[in-house]
């Protein structure tokens, strides 16, 4: 092949790459959104065919619902599929908060996202946390106003709460005609049409019928007087009161385009997608230490956001996933993993589609690969294709619960020390050796996760642990400007009960109360104290 071919081959491939996710409060309405999308691309048949990765309520405490969990989130990780000539990557986002690492670490993967909000719940605990992630590192944003089929809140209320709760600019793309009982449909400011609702046949999506201009009579015929009426004088306020579309403002993270609709009634839904289709983001530039890495550079380049055990423990093989950030990945060729300077190549990498996964020979920027690993891979790493470098921005952030971890049978000594080293470089929950003492500290997210480790260091690694409590509010990482100082050296000899190493031996300040912080800060200015890895 001429060699200009197979750049614009590289280049066309790599810009009909969208890249996503889906983030909300659960219950909100993802995994019907996520399965109504599917169905749009034709990559399902059918309803019911997503599975939701959803944690019951109640059943937080049920350590089976962890394992089943674990096993949907493999099948759901990435969902791809087709539509309009574009390829579209779905990264899977739990939504539950003991995962909200996990969701996190996903987010550094994707280009774009998609927020679901229930129109009568509002904006929520989960989605707020989320969305404050995207907004800090500019990731494209729009919204989807679910539920509209329910009685809810007031549109221009709700865009209120979305602007105030989540700090965004907004701007409504589609505007829905009454609400709940008297649902009617959606104007898509958009497309310039309507999109009517049929209580009766709510599988079926009607053709929408254009409307360019809303001063046109006939839309009393459509939508009767009243309506048409308010839609009028709500289109009108919104263009006073709104910021008109800018598609560079939304690429920059700077404007949220909202649309409304109900995902369960498959309404607003196609709307949605050719609106995202139109406008988001092709893959991405990304820091690493040493340069900006660009997409379409020829060179492959990746790095390891997820990995995921087998759920068969007779078998310790591991499914690392790797989101491509330049150039394109082949099967069975050499790639360098720069933190172990070592060599590897794959022989069954795994692409991810809609309802399978299939060994491939290449993939490109964008998308996802799965790669078996034996323990080479730890959250974070880069491959590449022999380039010294490193991606940058995959933070930990400070777990909320902390316990002593101790070995509970002196045999197994080898067994526990490998099974939590491979257990935190999945990411399952953060480890911080004290620096006095070697012992070891477990913090993780949510209580639950304390049983899975137990539980998967048995089963996994033939080690016992037990816990130990340690009254810990919160993991600080420490920056100093000279660790020579006068006061980091006190600093280190008054706290040295407290001071940790995190699995990268970075310095942490394992501090018993927000007073404490607060003291410490006070005392030690030139000592500062992070709530997250990367500062
Ligand atoms: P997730 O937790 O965000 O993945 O939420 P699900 O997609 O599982 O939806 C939660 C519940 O809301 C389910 O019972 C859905 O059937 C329901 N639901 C989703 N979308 C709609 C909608 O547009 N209208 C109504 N009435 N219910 C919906």
């Amino acid at each position: 092949m001429h060699p200009q071919n197979q750049i614009m081959s590289l280049e066309q491939e790599i810009s009909r790459r969208k890249t996503f996710g889906i983030i909300s409060h659960p219950d909100a309405g993802k995994t019907t959104l996520t399965e109504k999308l599917l169905l749009f691309g034709g990559a399902i048949q059918e309803a019911g065919a997503v599975k939701s990765n959803k944690i019951k309520k109640g059943a937080t405490s049920d350590f089976m619902e962890i394992e089943r969990q674990r096993g949907i989130s493999v099948a759901t990780s990435v969902l791809a599929f087709d539509y309009r000539n574009k390829k579209i990557n779905i990264l899977d986002t739990p939504g539950h908060k003991d995962f909200a690492e996990d969701t996190f670490r996903t987010l550094t993967a994707v280009d774009s996202v998609i927020v679901v909000i229930d129109v009568a719940k509002g904006v929520e605990e989960q989605t707020i946390k989320l969305v404050e992630v995207c907004r800090m590192r500019n990731i494209p944003m729009l919204v989807f106003i679910n539920k509209m089929d329910r009685e809810g809140k007031d549109a221009f209320d709700l865009l209120d709460e979305v602007e105030l709760k989540l700090n965004l600019r907004v701007t409504p793309l589609s505007w829905p005609i009454g609400i709940g009982s008297t649902f009617k449909g959606i104007y898509n400011i958009w497309e310039k049409n309507i999109q009517l609702f049929s209580n009766e046949n709510k599988q079926k999506i009607s053709e929408a019928i254009a409307f360019g201009n809303l001063e046109d009579p006939e839309l009393e015929t459509i939508i009767g007087e009243t309506y048409a009426g308010d839609l009028r004088n709500e289109i009108e306020l919104i263009s006073e009161v709104y910021p008109s579309f800018s598609h560079e403002d939304y690429l920059e993270g700077h404007l949220q385009p909202v649309f409304f609709g109900s995902a369960l009634n498959n309404f607003g839904v196609r709307e949605l997608l050719n609106a995202f289709v139109d406008i988001a983001p092709q893959p991405q530039p990304k820091e690493t230490d040493t340069r900006l890495v660009i997409p379409t550079d020829n060179t492959f380049t990746g790095f390891v956001f997820k990995i995921h055990a087998n759920m068969d423990p007779k078998h310790r093989d591991r499914l690392a996933f790797i989101k491509i950030v330049s150039g394109k990945f082949e099967r069975n060729k050499n790639y360098h993993h720069v933190r172990l300077d070592k060599n590897l190549k794959f022989s069954s990498p795994n692409a991810f589609f809609a309802d399978k996964k299939e060994v491939v020979d290449e993939s490109f920027a964008g998308d996802i690969v799965g790669l078996h690993d034996t323990g080479n891979f730890r959250i974070g790493d880069t491959l590449t294709e022999g380039e010294n470098m490193s991606f940058k921005g995959i933070p930990s952030f400070s777990p909320e619960h902390f316990r002593y971890i101790n070995n509970a049978d002196p045999m197994k000594s080898k067994q526990l020390e490998k099974g939590i080293d491979q257990l935190m470089d999945e990411g399952v929950a953060q480890l911080f050796t004290l620096e006095m003492n070697n012992r070891k500290i477990i913090g993780t997210v949510g209580a639950l996760q304390y049983e899975v480790i137990q539980y998967r260091l048995e089963h996994e690694y033939g080690a016992k642990a037990t816990y130990e409590p340690i009254s810990i509010h919160k993991a600080c990482w420490v920056e100093v400007e000279d660790e020579r100082s006068e006061e980091f050296q006190e600093f280190k000899r008054v706290k040295q009960r407290y001071l940790a190493y995190d699995k990268f031996k970075q310095l942490v300040f394992l501090a018993d109360s927000s007073f404490t912080i607060q003291m410490t800060q006070e005392k030690y200015p030139s000592v500062k104290l992070h709530f997250v890895s990367e500062f």
